[in-house]
């Protein structure tokens, strides 16, 4: 394969390029990160492509670096999780998409297209073909990435899929659960000894050497700096910093998408959790809105669970930042075809809770925002839209590709995209579910 230059883009943080990187590493291939400017010099271009946004930012990048499918210059092949999700959108813009695990695929699709200009890989999904393959599935493997993210991390990937099956969740359902034993793992923690280090998974936890990994990673002066876990394993993470998804407000909620946590047991771990602390404890809460079957019982569901929290005395140790992100219905799950109302105003609602009705809760608050109609809408274009769905992306001005506009008129420019998807064949109610 010799003079083929090839360039990789990925959009977002140092941590998006995992992917790409272990698959070149597997094919003992290098490719130059590349700029707008410098995009038309490589003959293929690798894109990952991990979320909804990255479909928004590639059009962007397209038209500035002045490059298009079908001319070879270069050919464009994109993967990654948004690839796999919604191949049928992101092939009306580039040459190729592959679905599912491309780490044992890239050498040779590589050649193909050096050789041919095609890339006829059964995993490889082409604009108008007649089907959808189904995702390629990979064996995870040791494989260590240095990230530059605040004074370099070392990354590893330690398992994929996960034991669980959460409803709304793709990555329990999208691939089989399996992990890289710790035989595997323990040269690689040799390597980065006395390094900061993420393993990761989606369920990290759960390996089934968990214990192992731990202690060999305190052996080697390795920092863990992991905080995802769920409930049930709040105490498996050091420090003083963790995540974790409740998603449903009320434990009925919960249940029904696969996580049974009564406010009880969240009390109890929560509370084990801060108090066991040295330091002040800083915990994120994921939540989702608009599940299936909300109503106004789970909104004073969560509110009473803050007002437990709040009347705990351990909360005075606790800096809680809760995040709602209403429900985006994903491909493989079981809530795929999940009704949402885009324009619910989640926002409001949630700044209510957060702040307590202009009161204050007896623990620290973080707020973030919360997707309004506009980022909703734009995902559900991606998720829900189809190969259609880029009739109206390549119409959007570069302004609404790169960024968003102010909050007060997010609403006005998402109705202005849904009158552009009417247009497009597209309707609200195909969006909406
Ligand atoms: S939400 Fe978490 S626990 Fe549930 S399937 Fe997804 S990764 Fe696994």
């Amino acid at each position: 394969m010799g003079g083929v230059t090839l360039g990789k883009l990925c959009f977002g943080k140092d941590t998006m390029q995992f992917g790409i990187q272990l698959c070149l590493s597997r094919a003992g291939l290098e490719a130059n990160a590349v700029t707008e400017q410098t995009a038309s010099g490589c003959d293929i271009l690798l894109v990952s492509m991990f979320w909804y946004r990255d479909i928004y930012a590639l059009e962007l990048f397209l038209r500035k670096a002045g490059i298009r499918k079908g001319t070879g210059k270069p050919y464009i092949l994109v993967g990654g999780m948004q690839a796999t999700m919604t191949p049928e959108i992101i092939s009306r813009m580039v040459d190729g998409v592959f679905v599912g695990d491309a780490d044992d695929s890239l050498g040779e699709m590589v050649e193909e297209i050096a050789t041919t200009g095609q890339c006829a890989h059964p995993n490889v999904y082409h604009e108008g073909d007649e089907s959808v393959p189904d995702p390629c599935v990979c064996k995870p493997s040791a494989f260590a990435v240095l990230t530059n993210e605040k004074r370099g991390v070392v990354r590893v990937e330690i398992a994929r899929g996960c034991k669980y099956k959460c409803a709304f969740c793709a990555l329990g359902h999208l691939k089989p659960y399996q992990e890289v034993p710790f035989s595997e793992l323990l040269p690689v923690i040799h390597k980065a000894r006395g390094r900061r280090c993420s393993l990761f998974a989606p369920e990290r936890t759960r390996h089934s050497e968990w214990l192992e990994i731990k202690a060999a990673l305190k052996v080697a002066g390795c920092h863990d700096i992991g905080q995802d876990a769920r409930l049930e394993h709040l105490m498996e993470v050091d420090g003083a910093t963790v995540t974790f998804g409740l998603e449903g407000f009320s434990a009925r909620l919960r249940k029904s998408i696969g996580k049974p946590f009564s406010d009880d047991m969240v009390m109890k771990r929560l509370g084990e959790f801060v108090e066991t602390r040295k330091n002040i404890a800083r915990v994120s809460v994921y939540f989702i809105g608009n599940l299936p079957g909300e109503t106004e019982k789970d909104w004073a569901a969560v509110w009473n669970l803050f007002e437990r929290i709040s009347a705990a005395e351990w909360s005075r140790r606790l800096v809680l930042c809760p995040v709602l992100n209403p429900l985006s219905p994903k491909k493989f799950t079981r809530l795929v075809d999940a009704h949402v109302d885009l324009f619910a105003d989640y926002g409001t609602r949630w700044s209510r809770l957060l702040r307590r009705d202009g009161g204050q809760w007896g623990f620290r608050v973080v707020e973030t925002l919360v997707w309004g109609p506009l980022e909703r809408t734009m995902d559900a274009i991606v998720q829900r839209g189809g190969a259609a769905g880029y009739d109206v992306v390549r119409r959007l001005p570069d302004k609404i590709l790169k960024g968003k506009p102010p909050l007060s008129e997010r609403a006005t420019v998402a109705r202005k995209i849904l009158a552009t998807c009417e247009s497009a064949g597209i309707t609200q109610q195909q969006l909406e579910g």
